[in-house]
């Protein structure tokens, strides 16, 4: 029979908003030893506001918003809400084919005839174009555009540290928990955000199995890892995990099913509550 302390553990995970889909878990957390964090939609906002178009000269800056427009109707990454929220109105029936959701990357189709990129810098690398900006000397996300192998500019968008995240970082690291973040953006904005939390380490412009390879790596060293996120690509950190903890408003519904634990209203200071929960419940188990 499980014992009436794990009981009072989940029932107080669910007062403060925490799933805890199995007595063990919170077993799990009282021990836990380094909390891994995804950034975008888990420690930021996760919604980004588009700052700035920069297009090379010569172009209609228009027609190629519309065809970037167009190509992120077929995204549902935050990237491309961002997109969409901006250029909503100019949005037009355009011939798009041959869409391709590039991991970690961005995008490539044809609209209008175009062969169209859009995306990271990674995914221009990706395809050898070359252009005439330093993305790290740039401190915010952006979006990189090109048009028949040739560079057209970029648009930067802006995202939010959620207002709990500094007090959530500060109690885990109260808590003697070693805390780390993985993110797909890239390095400059990763390492910013990092440093305005004071988080330990952080690791940028990572693809989906880099993040898995990272989890396992330190899992490896024989500590025990709890990984929060919320994205698509998020579901196989989460899995792998002794303590997978997704994200329970806006998380993708793949994160919210592999996880261990949800957070229900998406706030990273409920991360030190559920190990607090853990080791009281701990305390009255044993
Ligand atoms: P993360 O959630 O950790 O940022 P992702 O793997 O989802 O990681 O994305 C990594 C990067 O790829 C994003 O930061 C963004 O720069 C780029 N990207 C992904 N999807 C798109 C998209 N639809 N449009 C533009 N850029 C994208
Ligand atoms: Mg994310």
């Amino acid at each position: 029979s499980i014992p009436l302390g794990y009981f009072g553990g989940i029932g107080a995970g669910s007062r403060n908003g925490i799933l805890f889909k199995g007595g063990n878990y919170l077993d799990v957390m009282a021990a836990i030893k380094n909390v891994v964090m995804d950034k975008t939609g888990t420690l930021t906002r996760g919604v980004f506001q588009v700052q700035e178009v920069k297009l090379e000269p010569g172009l209609d800056e228009d027609a190629v918003l519309q065809w970037v427009n167009v190509i992120e109707q077929r995204s549902t990454h935050p990237v491309a809400t961002a997109i969409h929220e901006y250029l909503g109105a100019k949005a037009q029936v355009l011939a798009v084919t041959g869409v391709e959701e590039i991991a970690g990357h961005g995008l490539k189709g044809v609209v209008a005839g175009k062969e169209l990129l859009v995306g990271n810098f990674k995914l221009l690398d990706k395809f050898s174009i070359p252009y005439p900006v330093n993305p790290e000397a740039i401190v915010l996300t952006l979006v990189a555009i090109a048009i028949d192998g040739k560079y057209a500019g970029y648009i930067t968008i802006a995202d939010e540290i959620k207002e709990d995240a500094p007090q959530a970082i500060q109690q885990l690291h109260d808590l003697q928990v070693n805390t780390v973040m993985l993110s797909g953006d890239k390095s400059s904005v990763v390492k910013y955000v990092a440093e305005k939390l004071g988080i330990t380490q952080a690791f940028g412009d990572l693809l989906p199995e880099d993040k898995v390879n990272k989890v396992k790596g330190i899992k490896a060293a024989n500590s025990s890892v709890a990984f929060v996120g919320d994205g698509v690509n998020d579901a196989p950190v989460i899995a792998l995990s002794d303590a997978g903890i997704a994200m329970g408003g806006l998380g993708s519904d793949a994160a919210i099913e592999t996880a261990d634990i949800v957070i229900q209203n998406d706030q990273p200071s409920k991360i030190p509550v559920a190990i607090r929960i853990g080791k009281m419940t701990r305390r009255i188990v044993w």
